[in-house]
């Protein structure tokens, strides 16, 4: 999953950043409102954590724009110091889907995240299921059956996304968007190795290939 964090003070950003990066999340950080905008119409992101108080453009504004009719439908979670009730009402009526006040807790803040990105996925169960495996989606754990299945970080990834996007062909270009990114070669095959591990531990059935077009967990 990807994240947008707009946030202009740098050691909070970089604290958040390692915290959702530990739990898998790949993050861009935006130090503006500006900035944040730019990034949230150039790349389809799972969720966006933003704060409300930033130089220039403020969190409201950018929120106000990200929710202009046929913007892209990403969940958003606000950040707040300040503590007052009418910035919190004013965030949510904008369209904002969740808000910390800060300073929070960062297993609160993981788990608001993982909450948010379920409930914009319509899947509101923290455990995700694709015939006989079972996805823990909170302890990053997978069952066959009732067998662990012991998977590295990235195939744990693509299994969670293609799982929570259940019955969507998902492109190579949107997993690469959403879980690889640039630092790996985009014409390299390395979705095509993490596919096969994954049949290989899994099950075979258990990724579809629609050729040229993607790949595809049944819903
Ligand atoms: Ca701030």
């Amino acid at each position: 999953m990807r994240l947008l964090l707009v946030e202009d003070e740098s050691e909070l950003a970089r604290v958040l950043r390692q915290a959702l990066e530990e739990e898998g999340f790949r993050v861009d950080w935006a130090a503006d409102g500006e900035e944040g905008l730019f990034k949230a119409g150039e790349v389809g992101y799972d969720a966006i954590l933003l704060d409300l108080m930033l130089p220039g453009l403020d969190g409201f504004e950018v929120l106000s724009r990200l929710r202009e009719p046929g913007g892209r439908p990403v969940p958003v979670l606000v950040l707040t110091a300040r503590d007052g009730v009418p910035d919190r009402v004013r965030g949510l009526d904008l369209g904002a889907d969740d808000y910390l006040v800060k300073p929070f807790d960062l297993d609160e803040m993981l788990a608001r995240v993982r909450a948010l990105i379920r409930r914009s996925a319509d899947r509101p169960s923290p455990r995700l299921s694709v015939g006989d495996v079972t996805i823990d989606t909170v302890a990053r754990t997978v069952h066959k059956g009732e067998a662990p299945v012991d998977l590295t970080a990235k195939e744990y990834a693509l299994l969670e996304y293609l799982a929570l996007h259940a019955g969507e062909v998902v492109t190579r270009t949107r997993i690469y968007e959403h879980i690889y990114g640039e630092e790996e070669d985009t014409f390299s095959n390395v979705v095509n190795v993490y596919v096969a591990n994954l049949r290989r531990k899994l099950g075979a059935d258990v990724i579809e290939t629609r050729r040229g077009h993607g790949y595809l967990i049944r819903a």
